[in-house]
């Protein structure tokens, strides 16, 4: 016996013994399902998009960074940070808060967006 039981598998559509590498069987033609390990599982990527989105509402561009999209978030949380330097004295405090709020939802909204863009992929 030449051949090692490795190299070869069971096409599950038609019983062919065919090559393990093949991604479609010769014999039928059927796509073969993929080798364990060697395609990343669709479950594990999966994101929760309203807690993204809530963490970027307590703390902009957080949700950002638990999707895996660190620079992303710091650039929220950078600019954020300097909107409030740049217009400390400019604006009231009520005003900067208000505009804190907005930029808090449009990051939610944006990390809520991004993981239902994971979540497809
Ligand atoms: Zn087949």
């Amino acid at each position: 016996m030449e051949m090692s039981e490795e190299k070869t598998k069971y096409c599950p559509y038609c019983g062919a013994q065919i090559d393990y590498k093949y991604t479609t069987c010769p014999s039928c033609g059927k796509p073969q399902p993929p080798i364990d390990g060697q395609l990343p599982l669709r479950t594990t990527g999966k994101k929760n998009a309203l807690l993204a989105a809530i963490l970027s509402l307590l703390i902009t561009g957080a949700g950002q960074i638990y999707l895996g999209k660190v620079w992303r978030g710091l650039a929220y949380l950078v600019t954020v940070l300097l909107m409030g330097i740049l217009f400390d004295g400019i604006l009231t405090f009520d005003e900067l808060m208000i505009l804190g709020v907005v930029f808090s939802i449009i990051s939610a909204w944006d990390a809520y967006r991004m993981a239902n863009e994971i979540n497809r992929s």
